[in-house]
């Protein structure tokens, strides 16, 4: 700890208020978590009762230590429970019509610590089975282009090759037979998302699971965003374990489920695939290791309070929610649809939508998202910029990104009415010229790292969006690895005889 008066030699250590006190200072910088203004990250509910219980359960279960359910026989019970209520709400049915024919078609899993471990653990076992089966080689991973970032991150990891179908840009979507074209021998697994982060598209799930199952090739079905609150939607194409050939779902606790950050569940058809997740040894001197997920000595908190809420949600608290949220995000479609020069991408499937500058408009008269996200920043309103992103010939455009909640509904005219004035003060401002955000930097791309954080967010974007992608991840893992790690004001090495 540094210069706020926490250091001190053993007797002057600071009082537990005064560390607290420090950590109150710190969170009153952050981006607001609750009362609706940041579109993005967090999922409040807007229910105070539940992050009392939230808080209530992580505070009992503190001390626990989620490696080990034989210790431990809470973990267990609560991790049971919270996967019986998810098999339940993602089609699977009671699992007892099951015991005959060995547990193929019952639907098993666990909780993991959030949509990025399910996702990861999904392709690890996709993999795993593939070899099982007699692949060799490098497996390859079939997905839109629009499938969420976790599973290029899987792909690194694991060893696959990534075999990403485009979209249309228009729509955001992907025509099924664009994907069942790349279906083959070497094809360990294909991804489809119910819906898609940046866009919200309900991918073609029927035709691609039932293609998969005849090929006999592992489908996973990415609900992460979607898995909380699309069960509770009229009139959607079924996309979930009552679709054939679906092997898979990730879904997360930590989104429509409003649960803290670090619970997610990822659930398989069949019992023999949540053997091929798990990871076991007894080939050391320690104790057995047989870990389903990627950690080992875990918090049990994130489970405990998913469970809690859960528990008293139930499906009908859970419906409301999900409801009172379409009902909010059917509005703020509306308020986009009006405004001159903005659209919204495609036909967006669950609380989530994107939008971009409407082509249809006169130029003078279009609304750049960025810009557009910018001032709504400024007015106390907190979207996310998405980069454009070359797809082969083609450019997917950048767009800006919502993400509706509950606790929308209460600040809907407020949020409304930004939208339109942020519209009509960057109305007819040509989106960033990367070239221009390049002579900002004075021609170099890697001076973004030493500035402070740029209060306007689409000169960056633009850059990202028109750089090798080599550069740009380089330049940002840079950002942010100085954020925890800064650089010193002078060029001392860091070690010394360096
Ligand atoms: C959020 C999300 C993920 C990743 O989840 P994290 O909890 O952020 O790790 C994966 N897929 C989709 C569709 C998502 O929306």
């Amino acid at each position: 700890m540094d210069s706020t008066g926490l250091s001190g030699d053993s007797e002057s250590r600071p009082s537990a208020d005064a560390i607290l006190a420090r950590l109150s200072e710190l969170r009153a910088g952050d981006a607001p978590t609750h009362g609706g203004h940041v579109l993005s990250y967090v999922y409040d509910s807007g229910l105070a009762e539940l992050d009392e219980l939230a808080g209530a359960a992580i505070a009992a279960m503190q001390p626990v230590n989620g490696l080990d359910p034989t210790t431990f026989g809470s973990v267990a019970v609560l991790e049971r429970e919270v996967i019986d209520f998810m098999r339940d709400l993602l089609g699977a049915g009671p699992t007892a019509d099951a015991a005959d024919d060995q547990g193929d078609r019952e639907v098993v899993g666990s909780v993991t610590t959030g949509g990025t471990e399910s996702c990861l653990l999904a392709v690890k076992t996709a993999r795993d089975l593939w070899r099982l089966g007699g692949g060799s080689g490098t497996p390859r991973l079939v997905a839109p282009v629009t499938v969420h970032a976790a599973f290029q991150k899987a792909a690194h990891y694991f060893g696959l090759d990534l075999d990403l179908v485009p979209v249309d840009p228009a729509t955001g979507s992907c025509e099924p037979s664009a994907i069942i074209g790349r279906l083959g021998a070497d094809v360990a697994l294909v991804v489809i998302s119910a819906p898609s982060y940046p866009f919200a598209a309900l991918d073609p799930v029927e035709q691609v699971a039932a293609a998969a199952a005849d090929a006999g090739i592992s489908c996973h079905v990415d609900a992460c965003i979607g898995g909380l609150a699309l069960p509770f939607l009229p009139d959607l194409p079924p996309w979930d374990f009552r679709v054939r050939g679906v092997t898979s779902i990730s879904a997360d606790l930590h989104k429509y489920g409003y649960a803290p950050k670090g619970a997610s569940v990822l659930l398989h058809r069949g019992r023999g695939r949540l053997g091929a997740q798990y990871f076991a040894t007894t080939r050391w001197p320690g104790y057995p290791v047989v870990n389903p997920t990627m950690l080992g000595s875990r918090s049990a908190g994130p489970l405990a309070a998913a469970w809690a809420i859960l528990h008293r949600l139930g499906r009908d608290g859970l419906a409301r929610l999900a409801e009172d949220t379409m009902a909010s995000t059917r509005e703020l479609l509306a308020v986009v649809e009006r405004i001159d020069g903005l659209r919204v991408i495609g036909s967006p499937v669950g609380p989530l939508f994107a939008v971009a500058s409407d082509p249809r408009a006169d130029q003078g008269r279009q609304v750049d998202p960025h810009h557009w996200a910018d001032e709504l920043r400024a007015l106390g309103w907190l979207v996310q910029l998405q980069p454009s992103l070359r797809q082969g010939e083609e450019i997917l455009p950048h767009t800006t990104h919502l993400t509706v909640t509950p606790v929308t509904s209460r600040i809907l005219p407020e949020l409304s009415a930004a939208m339109v004035l942020a519209a009509d003060r960057v109305r007819g401002i040509p989106a960033v010229d990367p070239l221009a955000a390049m002579a900002a930097l004075g021609g170099d791309p890697a001076a973004v790292v030493d500035g402070p954080l740029p209060e306007r967010m689409a000169p960056l974007i633009a850059l990202i969006g028109a750089l090798p992608a080599e550069t740009s991840e380089g330049l940002l893992t840079e950002l942010l690895a100085r954020l925890a790690n800064p650089t010193r004001p002078s060029a001392d090495p860091v070690l010394p005889g360096q």
